[in-house]
């Protein structure tokens, strides 16, 4: 179980690096990531949300319950798009609407270091864009409107002020 990075923290603004070998250090960062997504029940979280720079995330679909690793993930194809509210582990309690291709397609590799496609609509399509944006230090707040920023202004400052 690894500590969640909040906004303000400067590491969230990183680019992370590729992975070029999946040794024994990455499988263990894998595993506690696993870990920590299954503790707070969340949907994704990338290796730069546990202080690692590292291009790697997890995502957990509810719907089949399954575990999905993607080492150095990248979009090959998008479709449509749709707006709906998003949050993030690292902006606890705030949700912004943001606009994100309906379906898009991932290749990366598993931890086996094999080549791997993957297909996500709706919420794991969102969560693919998601994540791969935290790999390239973007975060939703960089998506969201004035009024949205007004509306958390208290939850925001607050995330400010008790960074680590
Ligand atoms: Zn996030």
């Amino acid at each position: 179980m690894r500590r969640i990075r909040k906004y303000g923290e400067e590491i969230l603004r990183k680019r992370s690096e590729e992975v070029k070998d999946i040794n024994d250090n990455i499988l263990k960062l894998i595993k506690s990531m696993k870990e920590t997504l299954i503790s707070v029940k969340g949907i994704g979280l990338s290796a730069v949300q546990v202080g690692i720079l590292k291009r790697i995330f997890i995502a957990y679909n509810k719907e089949n319950s399954d575990l999905i690793t993607v080492i150095n993930p990248e979009i090959i194809e998008n479709k449509g798009e749709k707006i709906d509210l998003e949050g993030c582990l690292s902006f606890p309690e705030i949700y912004f609407s943001i606009n994100r291709a309906e379906k898009v397609t991932i290749k990366g590799l598993n931890e086996k270091g094999k080549e791997i496609v993957i297909e996500g609509e709706e919420v794991m399509a969102r969560c693919f864009q998601h994540e791969i944006d935290h790999l390239n230090g973007i975060l939703i707040i960089d998506y969201a409107s004035e009024e949205e920023k007004k509306f958390y202004k208290e939850k925001l400052d607050n995330l400010l002020k008790n960074k680590k």
